[in-house]
């Protein structure tokens, strides 16, 4: 099942544009970012598949990080969402990146 990722992310009471970023990994070496001030949820354009999934759970959990002051350590989001994309993939549930552009 394809479940379509939408342009706006409500992340409990901030909102982020969702948008594909040309060499965000060249230039920040990251494939994904949160911005908490312009918020923006940015992905870089060559992670592909299951890979760019992972990075979108990864900057949401971001989000419930910042939001809920959990204070999680970066190592342990990235633990969290290898796990959220696990049981995605075993319940056949993609990612589907169609209404997301450039910005
Ligand atoms: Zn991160």
């Amino acid at each position: 099942m394809k479940v379509k990722v939408p342009q706006k992310i409500r992340i409990i009471s901030h909102t982020y544009d969702i948008k594909m970023r040309r060499e965000l990994r060249v230039d920040e070496g990251f494939d994904g970012t949160l911005n908490f001030r312009t918020h923006e949820l940015c992905i870089d354009p060559v992670t592909l598949g299951d890979q760019r999934d992972q990075v979108f759970w990864h900057e949401i959990l971001e989000g419930l990080n910042y939001a809920l002051s959990l204070k999680l350590p970066h190592d342990d989001l990235d633990r969290i969402a290898e796990g959220f994309n696990y049981i995605f993939q075993e319940l056949n549930i993609n990612l589907d990146w169609s209404e997301i552009k450039e910005g």
